[in-house]
């Protein structure tokens, strides 16, 4: 039986969801529950005021761990054709995520030392920003993108782009088609992606024997060390640690050379692989994260077992804060409609009863209302003119800089709450 084909548990609603049947990177099928959080909508799943009347169905968000390989997933699979869409990703017009894209590609052809000419596939190429600056430096582009829309985009700027999900069949068309690649990038779309071992095999049939594979995964470091639970979501299948990974990329002719933790998305794993064989050495780095995954304990159940805990706790100590609050006349808000905040509204017990509004400095979601739980999104603007007591920091790692960024309101008596890894008021 393969994935997907049976405990269809919400066939009547869209996007379908169903049980994982075996591990997404070995294919082992004992898979033990580790952490059942409460179910919500899908993450991105915005609403327009005119369709407030309408329910939105909550599909279960709980994490499984592979008795053989120790990888983290999630244990219920909704159809990735209807979680990607046609939407626009707004990603690349966040200056960060710019910045980041411009240091990253330096760091690459630094690193490849191609000669001009050499061939880059960028998998979940988005609008192509990306594979533009390798085009602007010499090199032949290639993109992959899911999403129709947005691959329109990419092609739209001239960059050559296959729209639709990478799979071993599309990775042999494109070689055939444009020839072995010096470098592959695939810097989201793995997570997002129901057969990583599948996309490792299509990866290793697009390399040059001397080629490179770059790569960023969601950090399950994040999760355990920061309780970083908002970094779950329907979109986001597979929660990487060094080790699991490894064996997942070695079985399929790729072996790991070199491994990075950054803070990007709430926390990710960045590294690097060639073909087994090749002459680049294999970095500390690789040995040096293993090691604390290791203390961390993340091939452990039990250490989810604990971040359960943890997370209840912090749930009680939040409501007891915003109860006597609430009880004082406090106008609460909250800060933050990135898509991690619909998971931390729902585990957290911050619905519209708590939270008045939400306040976001990207224009993507302002007008609209959060999914299933319909708390309104407004202008970071508005924090001044609607000026509420307490704002609880959705976007939790950057709490520190979103208080800075409002010294008036913190002037005017307003304070930041910042909910993970423990509540603290902002100083
Ligand atoms: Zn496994």
């Amino acid at each position: 039986m393969s994935k997907g084909e049976s405990n269809v548990l919400a066939s009547m609603s869209a996007p379908a969801c169903a049980w994982r049947m075996c591990c997404g990177l070995c294919g082992d099928t004992h898979l033990t529950p580790v952490l059942e959080l409460v179910p919500t909508p899908p993450a991105n799943a915005f609403v327009a005021e005119r369709a407030l009347d309408e329910v939105q169905a909550c599909f279960p968000l709980e994490l499984v761990l592979c008795e053989s390989c120790r990888h983290v997933q999630l244990a219920h699979i909704l159809d990735r054709y209807a979680m990607v869409g046609d939407a626009v990703d707004a990603d690349t017009e966040w200056p960060e995520h710019q910045a980041h894209n411009l240091a990253w590609a330096r760091e690459l052809m630094e690193r490849c030392c191609a000669p001009e000419q050499s061939l880059v596939i960028d998998i979940g190429c988005n609008d192509g920003s990306l594979l533009a600056l390798f085009e602007d430096a010499g090199w032949r582009v290639q993109g992959v993108e899911p999403s129709v829309n947005v691959a329109g985009t990419a092609i739209g700027r001239g960059i050559d782009t296959y729209p639709g999900f990478f799979q071993p069949s599309i990775a042999a068309r494109l070689e055939d088609e444009r020839g072995p690649a010096r470098l592959v990038i695939a810097h989201d779309l793995m997570s997002q992606t129901d057969d990583p071992s599948g996309f490792f095999e299509g990866v290793r049939m697009l390399l040059r024997p001397d080629g490179l594979f770059s790569f960023e995964v969601p950090s399950l470091h994040a999760l355990v060390a920061d309780a970083g639970v908002d970094m779950i979501t329907h979109a986001t299948l597979d929660y990487h640690s060094v080790a699991p990974l490894m064996r997942a990329l070695n079985q399929n002719g790729l072996e790991l050379i070199t491994v990075t933790r950054t803070r990007l998305h709430g926390g990710r794993l960045r590294g690097m692989a060639r073909p087994m064989g090749g002459l680049a050495p294999v970095e500390a780095s690789v040995a040096a994260l293993l090691a604390d995954e290791r203390r961390l304990g993340l091939a452990e159940a039990d250490t989810y077992r604990k971040l359960a805990s943890r997370l209840a706790a912090i749930r009680n100590q939040l409501a007891v804060y915003l109860d006597s609050a609430k009880t004082a006349g406090l106008r609460i808000a909250a800060y933050g409609a990135q898509a991690g905040a619909t998971t931390l509204l729902y585990q957290l017990g911050l619905d519209a009863d708590v939270i008045t509004f939400i306040a976001d400095a990207s224009p993507l979601h302002t007008g609209g209302y959060t999914p299933g739980l319909h708390i309104p999104v407004v202008a970071a603007a508005e924090l001044e003119a609607r000026r509420p007591d307490v704002v609880v920091v959705l976007a939790w790692q950057d709490a520190q800089a979103i208080a800075a960024q409002h010294p008036d309101f913190e002037a005017a008596g307003g304070r930041f709450l910042s909910p993970l890894p423990v509540p603290t008021l902002c100083a």
